[in-house]
């Protein structure tokens, strides 16, 4: 990687010989590394590790869930909240385990919708719940720093599976419970 990233800086107008940029290849490659290390590890046994019987069958939600990714198209990132709510069959996770998946699929070049819904189907088809509900905020610094959009615009993406998207009671009280986000 770092031979690819001296090259870069050539093309780009930079001389990579110059004290400031002489160990930027090396970083670059670390700095990569760390974002990407998604694609290494495995959302669904990180699930799977801490399923337990329970009876309990409200609703479940984990808040403010920061997420880091980068976006496909640009390799430039992304970041926001992410909101996640189950309403288990029989079957709960460890609460801690699902900022950990959210951050192995956000670890990856990825484009919000896709984060959004990869989140959601793994949690639905790991504990089989009755009902998954995934929202995003995110902000973009493809768009922001591009100037494509303003400089406070967020993107909004949701995916709801199961109870949460049948029943429209079951999806308002989810969203009127991450609204009260600090965001
Ligand atoms: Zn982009």
């Amino acid at each position: 990687m770092k031979d690819i990233i001296e090259k870069l800086l050539v093309k780009l107008g930079e001389d990579p010989k110059r004290e400031g940029l002489a160990r930027t290849p090396e970083r670059v490659e670390k700095s990569l590394k760390f974002l990407t290390q998604g694609y290494e590890q495995d959302p669904v046994k990180t699930i799977s590790s801490a399923i337990f019987e329970e009876k309990y069958d409200d609703m479940i939600i984990v808040r403010d869930i920061e997420i880091f990714s980068m976006c496909e198209h640009h390799m430039l990132p992304f970041f926001g909240r992410c909101h996640v709510a189950y309403i288990p069959n029989g079957k709960i996770v460890g609460l801690s385990k699902i900022p950990r998946m959210v951050d192995i699929f956000a670890k990856r070049l990825q484009v919000q919708e896709r984060l959004t819904h990869q989140i959601a189907h793994t949690l639905y088809d790991t504990i089989k719940p009755r009902g998954v509900g995934v929202v995003i905020e995110a902000k973009h610094m493809c768009m922001v720093m591009r100037g494509v959009e303003k400089q406070n615009s967020y993107a909004t993406t949701s995916s709801m599976l199961g109870v949460l998207r049948k029943s429209l009671s079951t999806r308002e009280e989810f969203l009127r419970l991450v609204q009260k986000s600090s965001f």
